[in-house]
């Protein structure tokens, strides 16, 4: 698109600089690349050079940058009615909460809608308590669930730390974790089964009847696509029930076809009480999330007022884009292409990377939602860089993405892990060509290692 100058980048760059505040940074060490346009699993800058979008921005993107489809429900949705408050019923809000419990397991009755993915969780953790009657909360480390108040008191990551002191009543505690053991586990199973023994001690320490839930990401996202292996989101069903304790799991980094199913809880048949959801619900053309609550929660608030809102709750933009999300999983097969080029592009190419590289320690996933784990030595499993890096620990991976960067790819870093997480939509040519390119990337992070590669197995996820 010739209408993008070099000079409009740097402007907006400057413009940027000289009075946007954002997200997590020091606003002096960062330089935000302007973009200009994307289009499915692409995006450009304005010098003209493209990006394989190997991110889907912040894990949202799953239908790719600017698919027709969804611009064009919410140009309709913008001529018809663009906004709506949310104590009037409304078409595609009604139609989109029918989808998404028609999608969800169990007895999932009812969808409040959010803005977004930590508002998720507030609320869902409100009507936990509410219903319950208890306070405490449960959550487990190495889990992000967002940013506000009791999110990111949720939260088991160090974005927490610095907004300490957090919610009082939230208890961390372990979940599995194959190739980094808690437990000595050799196995998925041991994994699985002491990690549960794990958590029921703590619930039965810290007083079960003063837990009002435990919320967990479906597979852990950000920090480390963390399958769980198999029996353990069973198991934690189970304590719940056992304990009176509600289970919410958080899908909104998992959740809307990143794992190939639209909630990830199909991989494992569980059915919370709770799943919160945001991101790829519509691609996050128009901000939302939401919580979708089992029936018996939904009549704990049939006669008593749940005292809980917001302005946007259901926005009709965002609604709109969310009904035509479903729409295109069916007419595209997103599902079943995602399962696919997981399964026979994705998972191979990762394993033949973890026997090529000697810095590559494991490689994991489901769909299209995949982690390699870098280490220094694959005997120690010693990581990369090391957990939470300062900027001069963290050099290696810095020199790993620039590399990235330069061959075309934006990829998605975290502390000693490169994941692998596209659009849904993207070409099985552009997904080839993107892990050529981490392949050729990760050749340069070899020399880091103490040892040569060997063929020795990689621990491969669920
Ligand atoms: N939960 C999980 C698992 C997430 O990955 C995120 C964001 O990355 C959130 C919650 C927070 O969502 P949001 O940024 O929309 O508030």
């Amino acid at each position: 698109m010739s209408n993008f100058t070099a000079a409009d980048g740097r402007h907006i760059a400057a413009a940027d600089r000289a009075h946007v505040f954002h997200s997590w940074s020091a606003q002096d060490n960062i330089a935000p690349l302007p973009v200009s346009h994307g289009e499915g699993a692409t995006f450009y800058d304005y010098d003209g050079n493209p990006y394989l979008d190997f991110s889907s921005q912040l894990v949202n993107l799953n239908l790719g940058h600017q698919h027709p489809r969804l611009v064009k429900s919410i140009q309709d949705q913008a001529a018809k009615l663009a906004t709506i408050q949310p104590s009037f019923a409304n078409d595609v809000r009604s139609e989109l909460a029918r989808l998404i419990t028609d999608a969800a397991p169990g007895d999932l009755s009812h969808v409040f809608f959010t803005n977004g993915g930590a508002d998720a969780n507030e609320h869902a953790v409100r009507m936990a308590r509410l219903h319950t009657g208890r306070r405490k909360i449960m959550s487990a480390y190495r889990s992000y669930h967002g940013a506000t108040a009791t999110a990111i008191s949720l939260t088991g990551d160090p974005r927490r730390w610095q907004n300490e002191p957090s919610d009082s009543s939230v208890v961390h505690f372990l979940g599995p974790y194959a190739y980094r053991s808690p437990f000595w586990s050799e196995t998925p199973e041991q994994e699985a089964e002491r990690a549960l023994e794990h958590l029921e001690n703590q619930i039965v320490l810290e007083g079960a009847g003063t837990i009002a839930a435990i919320i967990m990401e479906t597979v852990v996202g950000t920090n480390g696509i963390l399958v769980p292996p198999p029996g353990y989101l069973a198991g934690v069903r189970e304590l719940c029930d056992k304990y009176g304790i509600l289970y919410i799991a958080d899908e909104v980094m998992a959740g809307f076809g990143r794992t190939g199913t639209i909630f990830a809880v199909e991989h494992f048949e569980v059915a919370p009480d709770l799943i919160t959801f945001a991101k790829g619900v519509n691609s996050g053309y128009v901000p939302l999330g939401g919580v979708v609550i089992s029936s018996s929660i939904v009549d704990t608030f049939r006669t008593r007022p749940y005292p809980g809102g917001l302005t946007y709750s259901g926005h009709p933009l965002a609604c709109a884009a969310g009904v035509e999300t479903f729409k295109v999983f069916e007419d595209e097969q997103i599902l079943e292409r995602t399962r696919d080029l997981g399964q026979r592009v994705v998972r191979p190419r990762l394993e033949a990377m973890a026997q090529k590289h000697a810095c590559v320690g494991d490689v994991r996933g489901l769909g299209l939602f995949w982690a390699i784990e870098l280490v220094k030595d694959k005997t120690t499993r010693e990581p990369l860089v090391p957990f939470n890096p300062s900027p001069e620990d963290n050099q290696p991976m810095v020199g790993f993405t620039a590399a990235c960067k330069k061959a075309g790819l934006w990829p998605f870093t975290h502390f000693n892990r490169v994941h692998v997480a596209p659009p849904l939509v993207i070409s099985e040519e552009d997904l080839i060509r993107g892990l050529d390119i981490i392949d050729a990337a990760l050749d340069d992070l070899d020399r880091y290692v103490a040892q040569p590669a060997t063929l020795e197995t990689v621990s491969v996820g669920a």
